[in-house]
């Protein structure tokens, strides 16, 4: 066991209060974290409140305890014994009130557990695996070595973690270690199929019409190995889509033979002018995390994200530009 393990499982035993939180935007994996360690956490008596900046968007209700997740700093009361941020990769990602709050010294000492190629190791303790499929594989194997039971809430929560970041068992992060934890998650009261259908086959109509209107953004570069679509403003209020209605959008362009680096450009509703939130899939050997680390953004060699500034035509330049370098 390393020795960042042992100290962080000393100070979840010797904790009263812990506040849980993970990355803005939460997707299956940090949702599922959140609440398969806290929910196993209160088991041994401890006190969680858990946080998100955006809460939980509403395709991830389904998870069991989603609604304990708060997404305002000023409802959390009191200070905290440990401070976890999960599928961070640093402590930053889980927003900026989070990392105020960990700065007041309310949050007690801070703890990412996260499995990304990058990480800014921001926190006080820090548990890594960049070969664990998700971050609820690592949290798996803490709740193992403690006095936890993987009840059927949990399971459900630790099986959508792996789902959401392999794909359905699909990307090369999966592996022997990915099947033999969600077999035994299915043994303790996952249902693949019930998770797969509120995951795959829940969508509102309103995403259908918004991919309706994405498909004809596509983009292909001269030697078939980059292809992009976009999302902008106007889209959203065509369609009546939102935010998290674009996420998936991205595996549009991934799913083209031959293309090795899909793109996926956002627009966000920024403050000071326009500004994109950019996605990057590789399917070859492109590594996408030091893309988007050029950009003050990370994640994984195959998927990683950044955001820019700019109008779209600037930012989509910079970033075929960027992928054409890599690819040469
Ligand atoms: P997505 O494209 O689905 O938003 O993100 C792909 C992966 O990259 C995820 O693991 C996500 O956490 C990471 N990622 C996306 N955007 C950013 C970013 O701005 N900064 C960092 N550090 N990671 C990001
Ligand atoms: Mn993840």
């Amino acid at each position: 066991m390393s020795s960042e393990l042992e100290t962080i499982l000393g100070l979840i035993k010797e904790a009263k209060r812990v506040l849980i939180s993970s990355h803005e935007n939460p997707d299956g994996d940090a949702v599922g974290s959140m609440l398969g360690l806290g929910l196993g956490l209160e088991q041994m008596g401890k006190e969680v409140v858990f946080y998100n900046k955006d809460g939980v968007p509403e395709l991830l209700r389904f998870l069991p305890r989603s609604e304990r997740i708060g997404n305002s700093i000023d409802d959390i009361k009191g200070t905290f014994d440990l401070a976890f941020a999960l599928d961070c990769t640093g402590t930053g990602r889980a927003g900026g009130e989070f990392e105020e709050f960990l700065k007041s010294g309310r949050g007690g000492k801070a703890v990412i557990m996260d499995h990304h190629q990058t990480n800014s190791s921001s926190a006080d303790h820090h548990l890594l695996d960049p070969r664990a499929s998700s971050t609820g594989i690592i949290i798996y194997s803490v709740l193992k070595r403690l006095p936890v039971e993987i009840d059927s809430d949990i399971a459900k929560n630790l099986y959508t973690t792996i789902i959401g970041d392999t794909g359905s068992f699909k990307y090369s992060n999966t592996n022997p270690e990915t099947f033999r934890v969600a077999a035994d998650l299915v043994e303790r009261g996952a249902d693949p199929a019930e998770i797969s259908e509120a995951l795959f086959e829940s969508e509102p109509l309103r995403k259908l019409k918004l991919i309706g209107l994405v498909l004809p953004t596509l983009e292909v570069s001269g030697d078939k190995k980059i292809a992009s679509v976009y999302v902008d403003r106007n889209m959203y209020l065509q369609s009546g889509a939102c935010r998290e209605d674009s996420e998936g959008i991205v595996n549009i362009p991934r799913s083209i033979k031959g293309v090795e680096v899909a793109v996926f450009f956002r627009e966000e509703s920024g403050k000071d002018g326009q500004s994109w939130k950019v996605s990057l899939r590789s399917k070859g050997d492109v590594d996408v995390a030091k893309i988007a680390e050029g950009f003050g953004g990370g994640g994984h060699r195959k998927a990683a994200g950044c955001s820019l500034g700019g109008s779209l035509e600037n930012v989509k330049k910079t970033m075929f530009g960027a992928i054409e370098e890599a690819l040469r």
